[in-house]
This record gives C-alpha cells, structure tokens and sequence, in this order.
C-alpha cells in the first residue's frame, strides 16, 4: 500500500510502498478516506514530541471503511488504554498510565490502511461526506472537551483561530455563549473568518478585548498568551490550554491569578468526549470548512498548516464515498 512515512524528527514524510497492516485480536482494518493533519502531527514533525514509534505513519483523525464490513467509522488520537491504571478506574482514560496514541505510538491514517482497536473507532453521523467529518475527530473533539471546561461561561475568547477555534466556535455559538477571536496581529482575514461564523469581535491577540471574558480557551502553542489571557479575565475565569505542547509561559504578577481565577491544561480525550461531539455536531450543525491534499500532498498540507495558510482545516483525501 502507500504511506507517506516519518523517518524521524524534522524530516519531510516519505512517499513509500508498504505491506498492509494486520489485525490482531480486536483490531479492525480499515481503509482510509481520509485523515485530517493536527498541530499535533507538526509537533511530532517538529521533534517537540519526542517519542513517536520510527518509522511512523502519522495523522489521528482518520475516517475509514471496515474491510469486509459495510460501515465507516472514525479513529481518533486516543488508540489504547490499560483500563485498569488509577486514572482509567477513576473514569480518566484521556490520561492513562500507558495509553497509546493514534499516529504516535501506534500508526495512524497517512496510508491506504491502517488498523485500529475496535473499542476506540467511533462510529459517525451519516450526514457527513468522509472529509467534513474527518476534522471531527481531534480539532473538534478535542476543542469540545475544552469547552467543557469552561463550564457556563458566557463570554468566551478563542486564542488562535485555526482548525479547532472555527468549529468550537460553531458549538459555542449553539450554546447560547458569545465569542471573542483572537488571530495573529494584523491576521485581517484570519479575523474576517471568525466574524463570518459568528465571533461577535475579533482582533489580534495583542489587543484587548472590548469587555471582560468569562473563560478563554488557548488553541496557538504559545505560552505568552496565558498571561494576555489572564489579563482578559474576569474573576472566577478560567484559561483552558487546549494544545499537546507550549512554549514557556512567562513569569507574571500573581494579580493576575488573583481572584479565584484558574489556568488550567486540556489533555487527549475520552471515549465520552467522542460520543458526546459527535451526538452534537449533526445538531449545532458544525460544519467545517478545509483545504483538501491528495496522500502524496502531506508534506504541503504540514506546510500549510505551520504558515497558517489554510483557513479552517487541512485534510488528506484518500478515497472517495462509494
Ligand atoms: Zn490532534
Ligand atoms: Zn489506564
């Protein structure tokens, strides 16, 4: 079959001819449609997470048919727990003692195949053609879990307006809350986006909101927006950092915590989070928009990505709905 492969960090993946993959005991093979690309996918790339499996087929966002079966389903970044380490029995699969990673620690879906754990593919709404689903499946679902977390606030800024923030906001907006985005400085169509899904402001991250937020959800890996964030805080707020990986965050004055306010990680996600989105997503109705690569294109659907020029989400295209 074809792959693209990651022969190591901060290398471009390698088009290559492989075996199919095997199903072992509760596995599933399935061939993929498509696969959307992550910031966590240029993580990896970038050697900033540092212990993917070598060689390596990336991408967790996978939506397949099952081999000999007539169903589709969808692979997320969480591929295996233990289910009996204290955070599985505490209902925290999403941090796992020994948890796999889709795409990480086991081989995701920039390829024809790919196999998956049965107990953590998701099946999807109907309603959905395989590429607008795809996104689904981490920008969403794990922004969802993010929003979560910041319970019933009602004004809500989104830092960094990329693939997650253009559906969260989508889902923020169903909720009744009110959204302020927060872009690059000087990102003009960045901030027209986010006007254009309902955001009702949207500036660069180095101006202050026109009110007070009641929660703020961090999608950039930028470390320096905590503090900005925290600044654009009432009090009770929370910061939600909703990325795999940060640059430092800088020193500020504790007046900025003050006032019960909380900053707060956002890691992986539970099978619960899944089921939840994905009832959801059909209702809001989320949809995505995206830019779409042939599996051979990955290398420049990562470059997209790290330039910040694909508006909404990156998503390889594999195979088209029968
Ligand atoms: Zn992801
Ligand atoms: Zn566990």
């Amino acid at each position: 079959m074809r792959a693209m492969l990651l022969d190591g960090s901060r290398m471009p993946l390698r088009a290559a001819e492989v075996p199919e993959p095997e199903a072992g005991d509760g596995e599933l093979l399935l061939r993929v449609r498509a696969c959307a690309v992550c910031r966590t996918d240029l993580h990896i790339v970038d050697g900033e997470l540092t212990r993917p499996k070598l060689p390596l087929v990336l991408g967790h966002m996978i939506v397949a048919d099952v081999v000999g079966e007539d169903r589709r389903v969808g692979v997320p970044w969480l591929g295996w727990t233990d289910g009996d380490c204290r955070y599985c029995r505490a209902g925290l699969e999403n941090l796992c003692d020994r948890a796999q990673f889709t795409g990480y620690d086991r081989d995701g879906g920039f390829a024809e195949y790919t196999v998956a754990d049965e107990r953590f593919c998701f099946p999807l709404p109907d309603t959905y053609a395989e590429l607008d689903v795809a996104p689904l499946l981490c920008s969403g679902l794990i922004g969802f879990r993010a929003l979560r977390f910041t319970g019933d606030a009602e004004r809500l800024g989104l830092y960094g307006f990329g693939a997650s923030a253009h559906i969260i906001v989508q889902v923020a907006l169903h909720q009744g809350r009110r959204v302020f985005a927060f872009t690059r400085p000087g990102d003009a169509e960045g901030q027209a986006f986010a006007r254009e899904l309902g955001a009702e402001w949207a500036g660069g991250s180095d101006e202050a909101p026109p009110e007070e937020l009641d929660a703020a959800i961090i999608f950039a890996p930028v470390g320096a927006l905590v503090p900005v964030a925290l600044r654009a805080l009432a009090k009770a707020g929370s910061v939600v950092c909703a990325g795999i990986h940060m640059s430092d965050i800088p020193a500020f004055p504790y007046e900025l915590l003050w006032g019960e306010r909380v900053v707060r990680s956002v890691a992986n996600l539970s099978r619960r989070d899944g089921e939840e989105f994905l009832a959801l997503a059909p209702r809001v109705p989320v949809r995505v928009r995206l830019k779409s690569f042939g599996l051979e294109e990955a290398n420049d659907a990562i470059d997209h990505l790290r330039r910040g020029e694909v508006q909404g989400s990156a998503v390889l295209h594999l195979r088209t709905s029968d």
